[in-house]
Order: C-alpha cells, then sequence, then structure tokens
C-alpha cells in the first residue's frame, strides 16, 4: 500500500472513470488512492454495457481474455418493436476491430479492474472511505476531507481527481458552474425472469405512450421502463400493479414472468440528466466522467465515456506525475480539450432523440408511432446501419492508451 506522503494523486469515486483512472496510472508507475465510499462495487442498475470502444481498451492493455471470462452476453445489433413489428436499428456487425457490445454486470467489470490494480505497488483502492470536502489553499485545491471507518482525516495532494459521479460532491465542493440540457424522462429498473421461448434480441418496444427498453442477460430481462420526467413519486403512491400490467401488454411473453415482480423496492429510478461542466478543471483538481458530464441512458454510452475520459487523462498526467512534475493547469485544460468535444457531440444527439423521439413516444397516448418508410429503406444498407453503430460503439475521436508501460511487453 502507498503511505499518504508519496501519494500525488488520489482519485475520488471507483466507477468506472475512476477505477480504470487508478488502475492505468498504477500500471504507469504513479502512486495513486482510490477512495470508494461504499464497502463493494455490488450495485445492480448502474451501467452494464461495455462497447467496443472499452472492449479495444482492454485489448490495448492486455486485459480482454480475461474480461472474456466474465459473465456476459454479446450483442451485435439492437431492434426497436413497434406495434409489434420488429426492426433492426443499430447492427454493430460491420464494425472493426470490435463487432458487438457485451452486457456484463459493472461489478464483474469493476472487480477485475481492481484485482488487476492490486497487481500494481502503487495502487491503493480504500472501500468505505468518503470524500467530504475539499481543502483549499490560496485558489487551489490542495487536497480532500475523507471520513473512513476510523474517523475523518486531511489529506494534502498535488492532484485530486473527482470521478465521484452525477451527484458529485466534489463538484459541489468546488463551486463548478454546470449547464443543465434537460430530459423529458426518467427510467425505472428492474429485473423480469427470461423463460427459453422468449425473445433473443435486445431491444426497445414502444407502444401508445409506454416505452421499454429490454435487455436480455440470459436468465433475467433487464427492463428499463421510460417515464414521463417526474412522475415517479405519483407512481410509487400506487400498487407495484398497474406497472406489471402495462410491462404486460408493451411485452405479452412477460405476462406470467412480470408477476414477479412484487414491490416497488425491487425498482430502482434513474432521474435522468444531461449535464456538462463549462470547466472540467481548476488548479489541483480534474474532473471526469458522470461527474464532469452527466449522459442520458440513450445508446447506453455512460461507462464508455467515463472510461475514455480515464485513458486521455493517463495519457496526459502519467509521465508528469511519475516524475515529480508540477501539474499545471495546462494539463488538466489538455483533458478537457480533447474529451469535450466527443461528449459534446453524443450529448447533443441524446438530447435530440430524447426530445424528437422519445418525448413523442411519451405523449402519444391513444396511437402508436410508425417507422417512416424511407428510414426502413435506408438501414437495408450496411453504410447507413454502421453510422449510428459507430456513433453508438465507438464514439468520436476514439482514445487509445499511449503510456508505455500501460502496454503489454512483447
Ligand atoms: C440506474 C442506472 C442505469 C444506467 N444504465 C447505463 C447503461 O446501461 N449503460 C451505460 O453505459 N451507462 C449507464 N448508466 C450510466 C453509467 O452507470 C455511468 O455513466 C457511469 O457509471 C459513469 O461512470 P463514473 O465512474 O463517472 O461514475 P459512477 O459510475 O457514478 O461512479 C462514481 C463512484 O463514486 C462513488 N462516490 C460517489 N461519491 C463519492 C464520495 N463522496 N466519496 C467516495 N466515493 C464516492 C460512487 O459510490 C461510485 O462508485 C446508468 C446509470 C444508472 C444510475
Amino acid at each position: 500500500m502507498s503511505s499518504i506522503a508519496d501519494t500525488r494523486c488520489w482519485i475520488v469515486g471507483g466507477g468506472p472513470a475512476g477505477i480504470m483512472l487508478g488502475y492505468l496510472l498504477a500500471r504507469s508507475g504513479v502512486s495513486v488512492v482510490i477512495l470508494e465510499k461504499h464497502a463493494d462495487f455490488l450495485r445492480d442498475f448502474r451501467g452494464d454495457t461495455v462497447h467496443p470502444s472499452t472492449l479495444q481498451i482492454l485489448n490495448e492493455v492486455g486485459l480482454l481474455k480475461k474480461f472474456d471470462r466474465l459473465p456476459q452476453r454479446k450483442v451485435d445489433h439492437l431492434s426497436v418493436s413497434i406495434r409489434g413489428r420488429l426492426q433492426q436499428v443499430i447492427d454493430f456487425r460491420g464494425l472493426k476491430p470490435f463487432a458487438y457490445l457485451s452486457l456484463v454486470p459493472q461489478w464483474d467489470f469493476l472487480d477485475l479492474l481492481a484485482n488487476e490494480g492490486q497487481r500494481y505497488p502503487h495502487f491503493d483502492l480504500r472501500m468505505r472511505h468518503e470524500a467530504i470536502g475539499l481543502i483549499e489553499k490560496e485558489g487551489c485545491v490542495a487536497g480532500v476531507r475523507v471520513r473512513s471507518p476510523e474517523g475523518e482525516v486531511s489529506v494534502l495532494a498535488d492532484l485530486i481527481v473527482a470521478c465521484d459521479g452525477r451527484h458529485s460532491t466534489l463538484r459541489e465542493a468546488a463551486d463548478m458552474p454546470r449547464r443543465d440540457y434537460g430530459a423529458p424522462m426518467d427510467v425505472l429498473w428492474f429485473r423480469v425472469p427470461r423463460k427459453h421461448s422468449d425473445p433473443e434480441d435486445t431491444f426497445a418496444i414502444v407502444d401508445s405512450g409506454h416505452m421499454m427498453v429490454l435487455l436480455n442477460r440470459t436468465d433475467y430481462w433487464q427492463a428499463a421502463y421510460v417515464v414521463p420526467k417526474g412522475s415517479d413519486e405519483t407512481l410509487r403512491a400506487q400498487p407495484v400493479e398497474p406497472l406489471r400490467n402495462s410491462v404486460a401488454k408493451l411485452a405479452p411473453f412477460l405476462k406470467n414472468s412480470v408477476r414477479a415482480l412484487a414491490t416497488w423496492d425491487e425498482v430502482k429510478t434513474l432521474v435522468v440528466r444531461v449535464d456538462r461542466l463549462e470547466r472540467w478543471y481548476r488548479p489541483g483538481l480534474l474532473l471526469i466522467g458522470d461527474a464532469a458530464h452527466a449522459m442520458s441512458p440513450i445508446g447506453g454510452v455512460g461507462i464508455n465515456l467515463a472510461i475514455q475520459d480515464a485513458v486521455a487523462a493517463t495519457n496526459a498526467l502519467a509521465s508528469n506525475l511519475r516524475n515529480g512534475n508540477p501539474i499545471q493547469e495546462t494539463l488538466l485544460c489538455e483533458v478537457q480539450q480533447r474529451r469535450l468535444l466527443p461528449t459534446k457531440i453524443i450529448q447533443a444527439l441524446q438530447v435530440q432523440a430524447q426530445n424528437r423521439l422519445i418525448s413523442n413516444a411519451l405523449e402519444r397516448s391513444g396511437d402508436s408511432p410508425e417507422f417512416p418508410a424511407i428510414f426502413r429503406w435506408l438501414l437495408r444498407f450496411r453504410p447507413v446501419r454502421n453510422i449510428p453503430a459507430r456513433l453508438i460503439g465507438y464514439g468520436i475521436r476514439c482514445e487509445h492508451v499511449r503510456t508505455n508501460e500501460c502496454l503489454p511487453k512483447t
């Protein structure tokens, strides 16, 4: 374990951004401490979609074989069912080098990275350690205040990286201006048992003002039921039965299985937000992942952007951190400059999809939308199908690991 004194970089938050950043920095020879407020990674209904951009990173650092051994389901296309008619809308099969996305429990993915990180002497992951505030000196962030099982401690560091997610404590503490792009919906997540006779696809179902996405997790469906923004409290004031009925109406093959959903306690609400910081850094502090930009669940890209941020941060910072050089603001600015455009473009597309497709689908209470014929015709052509698949699978300006120490020895 690194001692507090020789640790230059403290990472707050052990989600995909924080654990990947910690792993890459430790492997680059940088002493790093990661603080995670929970005791383990076992939380259901977080991002579970690992996209080609992340598979590519895992391949570059030599972890793909181990990742492949995790329980997972590979998905090479996504479909939408409208009025009972299933239409493939995203087709990953034309992408290279990875032509699928993996549905893998996030805790397994994080456990893999954390276990691999433990192989490096500079990696120090501290569970049940919660950052509760920043220490500032002359306008610079100089450290972090931490609540640990042993009590409260203050630690000083050259760099604090906030990877503490969409409700970031450090973002609040640093008073960073944030722009909110709004969302018309929230999402209810729950599990429904899956029968062998159920469809194989991972798909969205749209009908008469209701919308649900079903992720095939082999022995169960991970269901994402879309509701108008802010309706969660009203829904939860009623029994869970109307939700079950609505699920059965949207997906008649779930009519019996959905009875397993007994109470609202089994339903987790994702309050959808799309927001972005104007500046992702201050002297001594960098924010990445959801802490810098909360993503809409559309496309399931949240984990993957967080990982891309972590790779960009490692590329920009590792050698200066390792060599004891000061971490100038220009270096932190470099990370934001590198990641801003990809984030902006994906968020803009998500906001368009939310406002045009999802709002529209939720507002139609009597009739169902239909696929425009031109859309169906265009989707027959591989290059057209490749465009949304590439945006979702690889995003824009894909990151590659550029720190030699992180690449396998040949
Ligand atoms: C219900 C739900 C479903 C989602 N579905 C998908 C999906 O299907 N696909 C997808 O790609 N994305 C999905 N997302 C989004 C995705 O989970 C996030 O975009 C992604 O995990 C962001 O990674 P991150 O590391 O930036 O933040 P997070 O994953 O939020 O990790 C932040 C970590 O910091 C810890 N933490 C928070 N505050 C503190 C503190 N003060 N001190 C110490 N630790 C702290 C948290 O416990 C957490 O482990 C979903 C999110 C939710 C909530």
